[in-house]
């Protein structure tokens, strides 16, 4: 049995202090767990004062991403160890605004995928299609070729704590959503596929989200799909209350 985990990828949105007001008024509305495991994904430089906050809650923490070198002059750039020192559980890698902005590959996707891995963070590893992609046919190709390309040399062992997030880049931030009909029919062939890399066990075992303009009024219809496990909420989960409700609108 899959145990549902529902992650927020706060962006580029929230100062330290927003960021602080936004988990405590999640700690409230949330209350006791419901069976769901929660992640906040803040920007990097709030991990830390999160942590204080969801520290002995239910809410676990993650990163929205990492690099990939243990240390050295990169300028900018954060190491899994670092992360991991905050207190986070999760990171986010390969999200489309990565792929879109920052000239992420499947290749460099793979390369944080294992750094996440080695220091014990456990990846939410984020795969979909455009728009162009979809309307020429090309969604089973696009998605084949992300999981395949990222999940190079993976073994069984390492996937155990890895979770998918299949998100249709059509429909992230434009209030567009996937039918439940529509996603449930690619998280079905991502975990055929899984069966073909690895095996029936492992593709039973692997969380597949769905994201992508997810909102408590369409959370119940898509998590009720056999084969979605979870969601990673962007929009909705800058607020406390929407954040709270697809929450517990998930069974
Ligand atoms: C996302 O950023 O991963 C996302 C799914 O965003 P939104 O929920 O706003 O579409």
């Amino acid at each position: 049995m899959r145990k549902k985990i529902i992650a927020g990828n706060w962006k580029m949105y929230k100062n330290s202090a927003e960021a602080v007001a936004l988990v405590e008024g999640l700690k409230k509305e949330l209350g006791a767990p419901n069976g769901v495991e929660v992640v906040v994904c803040p920007p990097f430089v709030n991990l830390t004062e999160v942590a204080k906050v969801v520290a002995g809650t239910h809410i676990a923490l993650g990163a929205q991403n990492l690099f990939w070198e243990t240390e050295g002059a990169f300028t900018g750039e954060i190491s899994g160890a670092m992360v991991k020192a905050t207190g986070a559980e999760y990171v986010i890698i390969g999200h489309s605004e990565r792929r879109q902005f920052f000239g992420e590959t499947n290749a460099t996707v793979n390369k944080r995928l294992k750094a996440a891995l080695k220091v014990g963070l456990k990846p939410i590893v984020c795969v979909g299609e455009n728009l162009a992609e979809r309307e020429g046919g090309k969604t089973f190709d696009v998605v084949k070729d992300h999981i395949t390309g990222s999940l190079v040399d993976l073994t069984k062992e390492e996937m155990k704590t890895l979770v998918i997030a299949y998100e249709p880049v059509w429909a992230i931030g434009t209030g567009k959503t996937a039918t439940s009909a529509q996603a449930q029919e690619v998280h079905k062939f991502i975990r055929d596929l899984l069966v073909k890399m690895f095996d029936q066990t492992t593709a039973e075992a692997t969380r597949i989200q769905y994201g992508g303009s997810v909102k408590p009024e369409n959370a119940a219809e898509l998590m009720s799909q056999p084969d979605i496990d979870g969601a990673l909420v962007g929009g909705a989960s800058l607020k406390a209350d929407s954040f709270a409700a697809i929450i517990k609108n998930t069974k």
